[in-house]
């Protein structure tokens, strides 16, 4: 088991534990990885040729770009283009091997078009982070309070994170873990489905003069809970 991920997963769940607004655990430790992995690019080891070779190949996807030009690095991120645009070229060209030329550019098209530096990076750390964050439920008892703190988790981790246990928990702890999760997750998507209900209510006149509650950040809510805050810079 990769133990440098315990500490950082045991404090994304006494965040969100402690402050239900920070909203998925998983999302907070994306959010983190997004960040260190923004700077590290745009940092020194930009020029760090190991790096560099697979910023060249695989390029970033527009989110990360316009993260990227948000941090005001421009030299940063035209000495990235130009490597970049080297391999792109080559891409257009397509392999000079025999067959067709057209597809084989447009195969390789594909593949850099559904590719990102970043969120691969990103993606394998938090794919490790998701298994440690079942392991340490299933081997440490002081994990699992923090644990069942979480205010909710988003779908895309909710359904992750429940895959993996399913794989690898033993039945019995599975069985205990996923009642656990389905009622952290169904008493949110309630809450939230009634604060839904009550904010389309308040356009209407006749309820002029009732209270918002807590359903002015509903829709927003909604939208986190539904697709996680995976493309949200902060
Ligand atoms: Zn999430
Ligand atoms: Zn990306």
């Amino acid at each position: 088991m990769e133990q440098i991920y315990t500490i950082p997963v045991g404090e994304a769940f006494d965040e969100v534990g402690a402050k239900s607004e920070c909203g998925c655990p998983f999302c907070v430790l994306y959010r983190r990885l997004q960040n260190d992995e923004l700077d590290i690019i745009l940092g020194a080891s930009m020029m760090e040729p190991d790096i560099r070779m697979k910023t060249n190949e695989q390029g970033f996807c527009l989110s990360h770009y316009n993260m990227m030009l948000r941090r005001k690095r421009m030299l940063g991120m035209g000495l990235m283009l130009e490597s970049h645009l080297v391999e792109v070229e080559k891409k257009i060209d397509g392999p000079t091997l025999l067959g067709s030329k057209a597809q084989a550019s447009v195969g390789a098209l594909e593949r850099l078009n559904g590719d990102c530096y970043v969120c691969s990076r990103i993606e394998k750390n938090l794919t490790a982070m998701i298994s440690t964050a079942v392991y340490l439920y299933e081997s440490d008892f002081d994990f699992r309070e923090r644990f069942a703190k979480a205010p909710y988790f988003c779908l895309p981790h909710y359904k992750r994170m429940i895959e993996y246990a399913s794989k690898k928990m033993s039945k019995r702890i599975f069985k205990e873990f996923y009642e656990l999760c389905h009622g952290i997750e169904k008493k949110y998507v309630t809450e939230l489905r009634g604060d839904v209900s009550w904010f389309c209510k308040k356009f209407d006149y006749r309820y002029d003069e009732e209270p918002w509650y807590n359903s002015k950040d509903s829709v927003q809510r909604s939208i986190k809970f539904l697709s996680g805050e995976l493309g949200l810079d902060d």
